[in-house]
């Protein structure tokens, strides 16, 4: 059986205190209870992640929200994978659209960050996902393929076995503008496919696929339900213990 997992990008949001006040809120709002198979992760800024690796349970995951595309060196303000994986935590993400526009990362760079990420001993939290222009062209299912060729690129299906996907519809994310649940499933499902002429059914079968945009309380059930959504990459909401944790009892 697949894992659910319900994952928080804090993004560049909370003061260290703040951050660890809410990584204290979710433990305790946690440990009332969780549905069954639902992994929560939290992805805090990198100055917070070794204090909050002290607060968290080990049934609560920790992620980075992106890591360097080298490993070590002269490349000042960089945050390799090995230096993530050194806090405790045991996930990062990488790929995220605001990544891709902002600092304009390439497939090829992902791709780069992706393996180092896999040699530290970190599972990826591998973001991908098309913007309104190539939604409204009705290009986005080939955009999300070429980037989850690219991105995949020449690791192999043991690797591949440690990495989560998230599928992140640009135009959703921050925007109150969610996928349906229609256009969830359909994309997750694409991606499924791709996978297993990647990897073969049973890994791609295995995979959890997340989705990301504007997820919160009202509309994880609906979005969850979907066959082959495996619960959510979530922004805005993950920053208020109480939506992040009615969220993860969504399922
Ligand atoms: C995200 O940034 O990964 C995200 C899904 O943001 P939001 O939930 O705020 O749309």
């Amino acid at each position: 059986m697949r894992r659910k997992i319900v994952a928080g990008n804090w993004k560049m949001n909370t003061l260290l205190q703040d951050g660890k006040d809410l990584a204290e809120a979710v433990k305790k709002k946690a440990g009332q209870g969780l549905p069954e198979n639902v992994t929560l992760i939290l992805a805090p800024p990198f100055t917070h992640l070794a204090g909050i690796k002290q607060i968290l349970p080990d049934n609560i995951g920790l992620a980075a929200q992106n890591c360097a595309s080298e490993n070590s060196g002269a490349f000042t303000g960089e945050v390799s994978a090995a230096m993530v994986a050194s806090t405790g935590a045991e996930y990062v993400i990488i790929g995220h659209s605001e990544r891709r526009l902002y600092n304009k990362e390439t497939d090829a760079e992902l791709n780069k960050k992706l393996k180092l990420a896999l040699s530290a001993g970190l599972s990826p939290i591998f973001c991908c996902g098309e913007n309104l222009h190539e939604r409204e062209k009705g290009i986005h299912s080939e955009v999300v393929r070429k980037q989850i060729e690219l991105g995949l690129a020449d690791i192999s299906e043991e690797e591949f076995k440690n990495i989560i996907i998230a599928y992140e519809p640009v135009w959703a994310i921050g925007t109150g503008q969610t996928a349906t649940p229609d256009q969830a499933q359909d994309m997750h499902r694409f991606i499924r496919i791709q996978l297993e002429g990647m990897y073969g059914s049973k890994t791609a079968g295995d995979t959890t696929i997340l989705y990301g945009g504007s997820c919160n309380p009202s509309n994880a059930g609906v979005l969850f339900a979907n066959s082959d959504v495996d619960g959510g990459l979530i922004g805005g909401a993950s920053l208020k213990a109480d939506d992040f944790l009615a969220i993860a009892n969504s399922f």
